[in-house]
């Protein structure tokens, strides 16, 4: 499924089956999860250029058929993970810190260069996830993107069993997987959303307390009262500039808000006196390591956490994107790859 230009037509395409360079596996697509990411990508909103014409697509798994002489971390029949970061440099500062999120030359899946929105993919050993076998993969595949950004948000926010987290955007992607982390830690959480989200978020996810967005008159004050002055993380998954400004309002003193989502042109805007006076941190998290998504499909597999997914066939990627748009999935949208 491509689109040549932004907001243009996303159509079927017939191309060639790559063929992989030594270091590079071929995985034939099982499923997909549609990431918020993906639609910034065909909008074209935000600043960093997008390859054109471009397949989307950075959470994808399937079985390894092929495989260049250079490989030997994996068999063919094994199955494998696509991820966002496709490529890094090895070479830069970052890179030679261990903090290859941050690669000055990094490529992205679905992005810079063609995604898993089509059956096959070739991509690089070193940055390729193995898929433990037996589990489900259609579930395994938003773990890729949204579980592994979920969960190295939450470490970043340095939380303690019994703390306060503010999860914005609960019902998302990204969000249902953030409240099902930071229960698996021990930690209490206030998901914020749109009321069609509040059964899945209190019943399956099991957040303890839920607001929704639009029929709260003060959500800031409801916040710092449940928690008795402010959470001690706020993570903001939403697409929303307002609901992340808001955010800085109910973080703890000594606290963190950790920026996720990205809002095209959007700026947070911190009052100096107010975070002077509680020191509280803002930072922000892309993505994660190799490692952290070992970890974060570890949590899946023993099944502290489980994936709320919906499935689609490939071709349906515009419908996808429609209700998107609208805010109206529950959880992450996963596509078949083999129903065109
Ligand atoms: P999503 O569309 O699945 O979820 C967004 C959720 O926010 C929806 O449930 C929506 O109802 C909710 N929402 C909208 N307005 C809100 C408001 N005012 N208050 C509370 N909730 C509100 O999107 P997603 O796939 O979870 O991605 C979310 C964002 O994170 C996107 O901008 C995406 O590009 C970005 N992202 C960032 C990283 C990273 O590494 N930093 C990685 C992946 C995705
Ligand atoms: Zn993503």
């Amino acid at each position: 499924m491509v689109f040549d230009e932004h907001n243009g037509p996303i159509y079927c395409k017939e191309v060639p089956v790559p063929l992989p360079k030594p270091h590079e596996i071929l995985i034939r697509l099982h499923f997909t999860g549609v990431c918020h990411s993906d639609l910034h990508a065909w909008k074209g909103d935000w600043p960093m250029a997008t390859k054109l014409p471009l397949i989307g697509g950075h959470e994808g798994v399937g079985e390894v058929v092929a495989m260049g002489d250079q490989v030997t971390s994996f068999e063919i029949g094994d199955y494998a993970g696509i991820r966002w970061l496709n490529s890094v440099c090895l070479r830069c500062e970052y890179c030679l810190r261990g903090e290859e999120t941050c690669c000055v030359a990094q490529k992205a899946s679905g992005y810079t260069v063609d995604g898993t929105f089509q059956q096959f993919i070739a991509a690089d050993a070193l940055q390729t996830v193995k898929v433990p076998a037996g589990i489900e993969l259609a579930k395994a595949a938003p773990v890729l993107c949204a579980g592994l950004t979920a969960y190295k948000a939450l470490k970043k926010a340095h939380l303690q069993p019994g703390n306060w987290c503010v999860v914005i955007g609960c019902g998302g992607g990204l969000g249902s997987f953030a409240v099902q982390y930071a229960n698996a830690m021990g930690v209490r959480v206030i998901g914020i959303d749109s009321s069609d989200k509040r059964d899945m978020v209190t019943k399956s996810l099991k957040a303890e307390v839920f607001i929704d967005f639009a029929s709260c008159k003060d959500i800031v004050g409801e916040i710092n009262t449940i928690t008795d002055g402010g959470a001690h993380a706020v993570l903001n998954f939403s697409v929303s500039e307002k609901a992340m400004n808001a955010g800085l309002k109910y973080v703890r003193t000594l606290g963190t808000f950790v920026i996720v989502g990205m809002p095209p042109n959007a700026k947070l805007t911190t009052d100096i006196f107010d975070q002077i006076g509680k020191q509280f941190n803002i930072t922000a998290s892309s993505v994660g390591s190799r490692q952290d998504t070992v970890e974060a499909l570890d949590f899946f597999q023993r099944g502290a956490i489980d994936s709320q997914i919906s499935i689609f066939k490939l071709s349906e990627l515009p419908e996808v994107f429609r209700l998107m748009q609208q805010n109206k999935i529950l959880g992450r949208v996963v596509v078949d790859n083999s129903q065109i």
